[in-house]
């Protein structure tokens, strides 16, 4: 699976839409410190469906929503826009959108869809909100004070384990 494009708009400091176009390859992203960098990792993570707002440093969810400067009003939405390229090939585009007083809305080309159906789409890849593939800044050192049983679900989800967890959880439920 491959992130082929990411738009924001109204997401923490990207008042601004933006729209970045990824290539295969390394990508870098470099600027001074407060440009937004971390807040773009989270971008991605949030639009992969991260449901707790202190791991994308806010008191609540509404604090993805930009918030605000000196010269310019906060905003009343937020939305992302993630466009993929799955193992066949196939471009999915996932959206999240959190307004002001109110939830998160996913879609999924286009349509509607549950949390759920966004986490599911994610389970079988090694991304999701909570891949191992994306280390915030000081996770490292989360890992290595990480006491065995945390180590434990950290290690099953580098191995893919972990979209089995959520797989199993839905056929329980039906
Ligand atoms: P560093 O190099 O220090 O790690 P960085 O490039 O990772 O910096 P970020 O942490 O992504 O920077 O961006 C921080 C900036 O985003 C801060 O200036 C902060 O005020 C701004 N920011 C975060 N949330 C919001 C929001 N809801 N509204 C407006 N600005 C926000
Ligand atoms: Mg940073």
């Amino acid at each position: 699976m491959q992130i082929k494009r990411l738009r924001l708009s109204g997401f923490k400091s990207f008042v601004d839409a933006a729209d970045l176009r990824i290539e295969p390859g390394l990508t870098g992203i470099v600027g001074p410190n407060g440009c937004g960098k971390s807040n773009l990792l989270e971008a991605l993570r949030w639009t992969m469906g991260e449901t707790s707002a202190r791991s994308l440093r806010g008191a609540g969810m509404q604090d993805v929503i930009f918030a605000g400067t000196a010269t310019r009003p906060a905003r009343e939405f937020a939305e992302v826009s993630m466009l993929i390229e799955d193992a066949a090939a196939t471009e999915i585009e996932i959206v999240r959108r959190i307004e002001r007083g109110a939830g998160s809305a996913y879609r999924i080309d286009g349509r509607d869809v549950r949390a759920k159906d966004v986490a599911l789409l994610f389970a079988d890849a090694a991304t999701g909100a909570h891949s191992p593939a994306l280390v915030s800044q000081g996770r490292i050192s989360a890992v290595i004070s990480a006491k065995p049983t945390e180590r434990r679900a950290m290690l099953e989800e580098a191995a893919g384990i972990a979209g089995l967890h959520v797989r199993r959880k839905d056929a329980e439920q039906k």
